[in-house]
C-alpha cells in the first residue's frame, strides 16, 4: 500500500417506503432480500446500502455520483439490481489500480430491525466487495422517533470507504 495513494469517499442515500408491499420489489438491503413485507420506492431495486457504497466509491474516485453514471431517467436501469451497479463501480476502481481497504456503513432506520439480518448482510457485502468480513462494518441507528425516518417513512444510509493503490 502506498500511503501517498489513498482516497477516502463518503456516500449517503435515502429511499421512501411504498405505502403498501410491492411483490416485484421486496426490501433488498446490502444485496439481501429481507422478508419484512416492506418495499422502497425506487427506479432500481432501491438497495439504499449499495447505493451509498456506490456513491462513496465514486466519491473516492472523484467520479461524481451514482445519478451521473446510472441516471434514474434511463430505462436501462429500471428495476436494476444494485449489485450490478456496485460491480460496475468496482470495475472503474480496478481500472485506476485502486482497491478497497475497508467500508464503514451506518443505516438510519426505525424499521426494519437489522440485527437478525446482520450476519447475512455482512457476508453479502464482503462477497460483493471482495473484502474480508472484518473490513466491512455495518451499524444501525434510529433517529429516536424524530423526523421522516422516525415516522417510519423510509430508510437512510451513510457509507465511508477507504481506497488505496500499490503504486
Ligand atoms: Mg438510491
Amino acid at each position: 500500500m502506498n500511503p501517498n495513494n489513498m482516497r477516502i469517499g463518503h456516500g449517503y442515500d435515502v429511499h421512501r417506503f411504498e405505502s403498501a408491499y410491492v411483490d416485484a420489489k421486496p426490501l433488498t438491503l446490502a444485496g439481501v432480500v429481507l422478508a419484512d413485507q416492506l418495499s422502497l420506492v425506487a427506479h432500481s431495486d432501491g438497495d439504499v446500502i449499495l447505493h451509498a457504497i456506490c456513491d462513496a466509491i465514486l466519491g473516492a474516485l472523484g467520479e461524481g455520483d451514482i445519478g451521473r453514471h446510472f441516471p434514474d431517467t434511463d430505462p436501462t436501469f429500471a428495476g436494476a439490481a444494485s449489485t450490478d451497479l456496485v460491480e460496475q463501480v468496482l470495475v472503474m476502481m480496478d481500472a485506476r489500480q485502486l482497491y478497497l481497504v475497508n467500508v464503514d456503513i451506518t443505516v438510519i432506520a426505525e424499521v426494519p430491525k437489522l440485527t437478525p439480518h446482520r450476519v447475512n448482510m455482512i457476508s453479502s457485502l464482503a462477497n460483493l466487495l471482495e473484502l474480508p468480513e472484518q473490513r466491512v462494518n455495518l451499524k444501525a441507528t434510529t433517529t429516536e422517533g424524530l423526523g421522516a425516518i422516525g415516522r417510519k417513512e423510509g430508510i437512510a444510509c451513510a457509507a465511508v470507504v477507504l481506497l488505496a493503490g500499490n503504486a
